[in-house]
Formats: C-alpha cells, structure tokens, sequence
C-alpha cells in the first residue's frame, strides 16, 4: 500500500495532508468517489480564499457524506440526528465569524432537512451547504426512505430517480446556486470560491454517482466508466431556471450556475 503520509515528518506527501486526519488513510471513500474529489476541492478553495482552518467549520449528517466531519483536521461535527442544517445555523449563529460548510446526502435532506434547507433559504441563512448527490435513497438493504417517492430498492422495483434540490433551493430563495459533476472539479472550486465570498445561502450540489452500490448487478459501469457516464451526459447551462433541473424532465443532466448574486456575476 502507498503510504500517503509520512508519520515522521508530521505529514508532506499529499498536498491536502494538512487538512486531514493521518488515522483516516486508507479512507472511507472507494477510489474515484466524487466525495473525496468534493471534500479536496473544498481543500484547495479554502487555501485559495485564504481561510484559516481556525475560522472554519464542517458541519455533516449520516452515510458516506457524513463521514467527512470525521476526516478533517479543523473543528467538525456529525449530526446524526437529522437536524444538520438546523445545527449549522445556530453554529454561525453564535459564531458568525467563522465559515460553516454544510456536507448532506439525500437522507439528511429528504428525510428530515428538507424544511430546514428552505427555512435558510427564506432567511439568507450565511451557509455553504453541499449537497452530495450519489442517487441513494434506501437507509438500508432493503428500506427506502420514508417519505420520498423514489428510491432504491423499492418493493415495487422503481428506478431511481432524484429530486430537484438545486429547483428547491432556488425557489426557497437561496442567494447562490450550482451544480456540478466530481469532473467539472475546476468548477466547483470557482463556486466554492464565490460562495465563501457571499453574505447569505449558498447550495452546490455534486452529482457524485455511488461507485459500488449494485456494482454486481451489471446495471451499472465500473468506476471511470461511471464517472465518465455522467461527464458525457452532462451540460453547462448557466442561469438555468429552477424547473429545467429536474433531471427527471432532462435529456441530459444540466450542471453550472443557476443562481448568481450581481456582486460575484
Ligand atoms: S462510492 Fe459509494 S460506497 Fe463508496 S464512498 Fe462513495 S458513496 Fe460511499
């Protein structure tokens, strides 16, 4: 196994080793997850704008998301309690210095967070939340979500199919909006950027396809084909209007700014 950290040296051999834990390696995240692309992207952003790391905080829920409040070497915290995004708005809140970067899976958000995400959009809550999109709406083997209609898994064989965050997120009244893939990374970092740069609600989602989910059942590609899957059916369209991002109505799925307050246009 490559070693990526050199325990004597206190670190040095990936540019990220200061940002992440040493115990955390190997990590959670299969090789090609768009997770750790995001989670590396956020890295870059953050020593781009020049936060420190003591003005940051990481706030996450539940699942493969969730585990990054567990991997950095700021101050993180993991909500498994459904109320994350609630929890991220008391945080900043108290501490309306810092910078709070919200991590959520389709659980944190269609299980319980989906009122509070548009309770912070109404209010311009001063949040970045990323929103990981992988598909997966089963919280187990063989349960789906409670209250969302599409799901994984289901006894009556759905499909999967998303919801519209980025349509929600927009109409709820969030200051910045984007979506991208794990691919666009440069991208991601440029609205990580405006969105450390902004007074108010920012939500990016990632598409960020499951590499292992079902991968036996053939319904699936292998990793960089799957990624590439979703490159090559993907589209920049900025200004997109809320309702053309549902990926349900789509040829393709539509990636870019959608929502661009004038001071960073
Ligand atoms: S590829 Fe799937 S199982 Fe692996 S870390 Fe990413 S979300 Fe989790």
């Amino acid at each position: 196994m490559v070693e990526l950290y050199d325990k004597e040296k206190g670190g040095g051999l990936h540019p990220s080793d200061s940002f992440l834990h040493p115990e955390i390696f190997p990590t959670v995240w299969c090789p090609g997850c768009g997770i750790g692309t995001t989670a590396y992207t956020l890295f870059e952003a953050i020593k781009e704008a020049g936060i420190l790391k003591k003005d940051m905080r990481i706030v996450s829920g539940i699942g493969c998301t969730g585990k990054i409040a567990e991997c950095v070497r700021f101050k993180s915290y993991s909500i498994t309690n459904g109320k994350v995004v609630d929890f991220a708005i008391q945080l900043k809140h108290k501490n309306p210095g810092l910078k709070v970067c919200v991590f959520l899976n389709n659980a944190d958000i269609l299980l319980s967070g989906a009122e509070q995400l548009i309770e912070a959009g109404k209010k311009s809550e001063n949040l970045i939340v990323i929103f990981i999109n992988n598909f997966i709406y089963a919280v187990s083997k063989d349960k789906a979500f409670p209250l969302t209609p599409f799901m994984r898994k289901s006894a009556g064989s759905e499909f999967e199919l998303p919801f519209n965050i980025p349509g929600m997120a927009i109409y709820s009244g969030a200051d910045f909006v984007a979506r991208w893939t794990p691919m666009q990374a440069g991208w991601m970092k440029d609205s990580f950027l405006e969105a450390f740069s902004l007074t108010g609600l920012a939500v990016i989602e990632v598409i960020s396809p499951c590499l292992i989910y079902e991968a036996n059942s053939g319904r699936i590609l292998d990793a960089v084909d799957r990624i590439k899957f979703y490159n090559d059916n993907s589209e920049i369209k900025f200004r997109a209007k809320g309702e053309n991002l549902d990926i349900r109505l789509q040829k393709k799925i539509i990636t870019g700014k959608f929502k661009i307050p004038e001071d960073i246009d």
